[in-house]
């Protein structure tokens, strides 16, 4: 799961962060939805205005992404943990009359697991909330104004508007 590969989006989903984390296959599905589903007065803009982000990022957020990238890592690998101890402990509570011993160990085990993801999530929470803070942060701004130039601002996030400002 570390070697996960991200990418840098700007303006996916109308009113969300301008710059987001995201998988190719995210981004590729999100494209995707916006052909298919949404209004077709709006696709143009949003397919327009929705691009992978490389250039060089600012050095806040190059901080604040690489954090993110360990912290979601970290947060998937114990998920992962998490899911197979919770898959055996449960195998084991169905039989638990026969291996009392077994399902005890399972059980700490499960403990051990949940407490770690529970950490992981936690901390990934944390890079997240910094994340989309610096994202917005002035140095962030000028970077979009660079990358992108459309009239998002922090105070306006939502790209529909700039539907209303073209009529
Ligand atoms: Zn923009």
């Amino acid at each position: 799961m570390s070697e996960q590969r991200y990418v840098l989006v700007a303006h996916m989903g109308h009113n969300a962060p301008w710059l987001q984390i995201k998988t190719r296959k995210e981004v590729k599905d999100r494209i995707a939805h916006i052909k298919a589903k949404k209004p077709e007065r709006e696709r143009p803009l949003r397919l327009k205005l929705l691009k992978i982000v490389k250039e060089p990022l600012p050095s806040r957020l190059a901080k604040a992404y690489a954090a993110w990238v360990k912290t979601s890592a970290a947060w998937v690998k114990a998920d992962a943990t998490w899911d197979k101890a919770n898959v055996a402990w449960y195998k084991d509570y169905a039989a638990r009359g026969k291996a009392n011993a077994a399902w005890v160990k399972a059980y700490a085990a499960w403990v051990k697991a949940n407490d770690a993801r529970d950490k992981a999530n936690a901390a990934w929470g944390k890079a997240n909330a910094a994340w989309e803070k610096t994202i917005n942060s002035p140095a962030s701004v000028k970077f979009h104004k660079q990358v992108c130039g459309c009239a998002w601002t922090p105070e306006q996030p939502d790209i529909l508007m700039q539907l209303e400002e073209q009529k």
